[in-house]
């Protein structure tokens, strides 16, 4: 069997960086735009929504399924981060997804890790980067490496990582990356919750107590119109009800500069939030109208 393997539904998984480069230039020379989605696979319907957007965008779509460990600080959860890769192509099927890139770390990093890194700045060492030093370099390396594989016309994020889509459109503006950026909204629970592969981590009380997040962020909208201190003391406030969660932090940043807003700020503001409830860090987001 050819290591491309022709799936019945279509979907080729590629392991290799050659290999993808020959399937991508095959397509390029039938004419086809090609949509790309990167992902650490344990898909759920979050990804599944990207898909479904990429799939609008574009004749070919490739996702991703690589979990980057120079985005995981030492004592982060690279070793426990959920392999499903069986379950994810599955998962895949009926999206009509094209190709599925699902290399190993020895064939991303036949170095081990590598020494040239894309550098965050400014914005990459605060908040999800003050906790985790060096995620952003780690993210926006394996980003830029993939669009360098993949070559897309079109990559899709989630909004649910809204950080990391404030660094990834900043990256190629930067350094000129010839690919347009599509947000998709965050997909949630019914009660919330934003889905996330880390949510199988949580048992039932966790589960329970992981919604401090959304209600957290809900009391900041619901306060905006009296000001950044009040919604920011109704959120801090969210998760006095909940023992077992532990605010890493919660914050309200300008949505075109990614810097905290001044107490005497109004309109259009994004309140980001991170805890730690049991041994899972969680994050998520939402716009929020300031008075
Ligand atoms: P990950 O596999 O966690 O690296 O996520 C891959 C992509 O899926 C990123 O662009 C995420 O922002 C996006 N994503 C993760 N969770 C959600 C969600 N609940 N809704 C929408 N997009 C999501």
């Amino acid at each position: 069997m050819s290591a491309i393997d022709a799936r019945p539904e279509g979907t080729r998984v590629v392991p290799t960086i050659a290999e993808l480069r020959a399937v991508i230039a095959d397509e390029r020379r039938g004419g086809a735009t090609i949509a790309f989605v990167p992902t650490m696979g344990a898909l759920h319907d979050g990804h599944l929504a990207l898909v479904a957007r990429a799939r609008e965008l574009a004749d070919v779509v490739v996702v991703s399924i690589f979990v980057n460990p120079l985005q995981f600080g030492p004592g982060e959860d690279l070793d426990r981060y959920p392999r499903t890769l069986d379950a994810d192509v599955a998962a895949l099927s009926g999206l009509e997804v094209e190709v599925v890139f699902a290399p190993t770390a020895a064939e991303m990093y036949p170095d081990g890790q590598s020494s040239t890194r894309v550098v965050a700045g400014e914005v990459g060492a605060l908040y999800e980067g003050a906790s985790r030093p060096g995620h952003f370099d780690g993210m926006l390396t394996v980003v830029q490496k993939l669009f360098h594989i993949v070559a897309p016309d079109v990559a899709v994020f989630g909004q649910k990582d809204a950080q990391q889509v404030f660094l990834v459109r900043r990256m190629v503006r930067d350094l000129d990356l010839p690919v347009e950026i599509e947000v998709v909204p965050t997909v949630r629970e019914g009660d919330g919750l934003a889905l996330s592969s880390r949510n199988r981590f949580l048992d039932e009380d966790e589960r329970r107590t992981a919604l401090v997040l959304s209600e957290a962020l809900a009391a900041a909208a619901d306060s905006a119109a009296d000001g950044v201190d009040e919604a920011l003391a109704e959120a801090v406030a969210a998760f006095g009800d909940h023992d077992g969660a532990e605010l890493d932090y919660f914050v309200i940043v300008d949505p075109a500069t990614f810097l905290p807003v001044a107490t005497d700020a109004s309109g259009p503001a994004l309140a980001l939030v991170a805890a730690r409830v049991g041994a899972t860090r969680l994050i998520d987001n939402r716009l929020i109208e300031l008075g």
